[in-house]
């Protein structure tokens, strides 16, 4: 193995503690203490994880975590109604809903109903908008993690190529944005790219955020390229359960410059950058100047 391995789990500590270090001096200067709510509907044993790690983060790092689970069966009358007291109380600076919704609950009617100052997801039509057109928004978190591990490793992306594989709403479309915000070349691809192994060996950066385990192989890979593997797939091999991306790490891992292993990698990042966002928020809601280095 050649590649230097981005160590995740050590970057995401390192945010963590950036936020509860700032998180501690808005309490001691001004006072306030910023908060996150998150909205759980149903019982989805993954998004329970999901949220039960979101809140034990959040209160580690001196914010305030309220946590709302409702049944699977609520209306959307009443999901809205708790989304417009949310987006009215002065102690709370984020609102996440956890995806997927129930099926009976319209999701972008849902997220849309957010304030899109207090949208920590980054998901709002109007975050979508802005970041699209350059301007200050809140940054889907898994990319806005990607994006600050790549400034970290290369410092300047400025001319790269870079190759985003998957252009879902909340991974792929806003890594590219945030790929061109830093002046990369910046291709798309998906499921109906011709030669996806010829446009993947044409990056310097290749993000892979698709959901097929070990799908990208290492001769994809163009040597010395910064590979950041999204992907987060569960397999059974050799008779146990085991984590992998959507990039092949052992062959990649022998080509690439620098890589993103699963676990460890992205994963971490997106908590972190979540606490990250909801400084932000509050510190935006208070006219306070943004938090250095936690955002876009
Ligand atoms: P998604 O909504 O299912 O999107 C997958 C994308 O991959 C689609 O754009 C799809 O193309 C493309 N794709 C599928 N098969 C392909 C193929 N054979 N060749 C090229 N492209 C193909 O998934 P997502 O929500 O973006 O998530 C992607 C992965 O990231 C998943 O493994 C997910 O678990 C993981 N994830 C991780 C984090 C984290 O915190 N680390 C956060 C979010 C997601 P089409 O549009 O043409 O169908």
């Amino acid at each position: 193995m050649s590649a230097t391995i981005i160590d995740g789990k050590a970057f995401a500590a390192g945010v963590r503690a950036q936020v509860a270090e700032q998180v501690a001096r808005l309490k001691e200067v001004h006072g306030i203490t910023p908060g996150l709510a998150v909205v759980l509907v149903g019982e989805d044993p993954a998004s329970e994880v999901y949220v039960r790690n979101k809140g034990k983060q959040t209160v580690e790092v001196g914010m305030n975590s309220f946590e709302h689970k409702l049944p699977a069966e609520t209306s959307e009358e009443e999901l809205l109604a708790l989304i417009d007291r949310l987006n009215k109380s002065p102690a709370v600076h984020g609102i996440l809903v956890q995806l997927p919704l129930p099926g009976h609950l319209n999701s972008d009617l849902v997220i849309n109903s957010i304030d899109p100052a207090k949208d920590v997801d980054g998901f709002h039509i109007s975050n979508v908008g802005l970041l699209g057109t350059g301007q200050k928004a809140m940054v889907p978190c898994t990319p806005l993690g990607c994006l600050m591990m790549l400034r970290d490793h290369l410092g300047s992306l400025s001319g790269l190529n870079a190759v985003v594989v998957g252009r879902s709403n909340i991974v792929g479309k806003p890594m590219a944005q945030l790929l061109l915000g830093d002046s990369c070349t910046v291709t798309i691809a998906h499921s109906r790219t011709k030669d996806l192994a010829a446009v993947c060996r044409s990056a310097d950066i290749l993000v892979a955020a698709v959901g097929r385990p070990e799908m990208i192989p290492g001769d994809w890979v163009k040597p010395g390229a910064t590979v950041i593997d999204v992907g987060i797939n569960r397999i059974e091999r050799d008779g146990k359960t085991k984590l992998v991306g959507d990039v092949d790490f052992a062959s990649a891992a022998s080509v690439a410059g620098a890589i993103t292993p699963v676990p460890g990698g992205v994963g971490p990042m997106t908590i972190a950058c979540l606490l990250a966002n909801t400084l932000t928020a509050c510190c935006r809601a208070n006219g306070l100047p943004e938090p250095e280095g936690l955002t876009v």
